[in-house]
């Protein structure tokens, strides 16, 4: 089969882990062998699941690097799955590219912005090499308008801080205010 890279990304809330979760389940309806991995710094529900802020989940293996993503990829896997992959190394562009060069159907979701509202490499890397991006939109906590962007509510002048709906909120571009701390 000719591999393929797909990227689902957007916002926090945006629905990313529920489209990954769905096109997971529907390749395994598919009876096609699916391997699923997301990288260990985001343990906030389960070590050994993707879950979505809905709660629903799908089994998936933690890893540190991109280079152990390739390491565990079977010979006989169909579809790799990816979440968050913007916490993932630079590394991971090669990866995809590669595994779906071997036929592969590759299915990353991440943040395309940080909370800055800038680019959150290695997401733009990954989304040029794609086949198809997808970009989903949370509900803006402001305006109620489609949310682009991840407003951080509590002050920390770090790109990653992994968290939920007490550190983030979804907002739209009218309504994002980039900086540390909301006024
Ligand atoms: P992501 O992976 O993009 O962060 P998830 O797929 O985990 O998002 O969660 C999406 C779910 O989050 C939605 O189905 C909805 O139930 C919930 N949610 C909470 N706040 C919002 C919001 N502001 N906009 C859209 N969905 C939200
Ligand atoms: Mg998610
Ligand atoms: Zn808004």
């Amino acid at each position: 089969p000719t591999g393929s890279v797909e990227v689902i990304t957007g916002s926090m809330f945006s629905g990313k882990t529920e489209e990954l979760i769905r096109r997971i389940k529907r390749a395994i309806l598919a009876r096609q062998r699916v391997q699923a991995f997301k990288p260990r710094i985001d343990d906030r529900y389960d070590a050994h699941r993707i879950v979505s802020h809905e709660a629903v989940s799908v089994e998936a293996v933690a890893v540190g690097t991109s280079a152990s993503i390739e390491e565990r990829v079977l010979d006989e896997t169909d579809v790799v799955a990816i979440d968050e992959a913007q916490f993932f190394d630079r590394g991971i562009v090669e990866v995809c590219d590669k595994l779906a060069n071997r036929g592969l159907r590759v299915i990353a979701a991440g943040l395309d912005q940080d909370y800055l509202g800038r680019p959150f490499p290695p997401m733009p890397e990954l989304m040029a090499i794609a086949e198809e991006v997808t970009k989903v939109h949370a509900v803006c906590a402001v305006c109620g308008g489609p949310a682009s962007r991840s407003q951080r509510l509590i002050p920390q002048a770090t790109t990653v801080l992994v968290g939920g709906a007490e550190s983030y909120e979804a907002r739209c571009r009218g309504c994002f205010e980039p900086r540390d701390v909301p006024r």
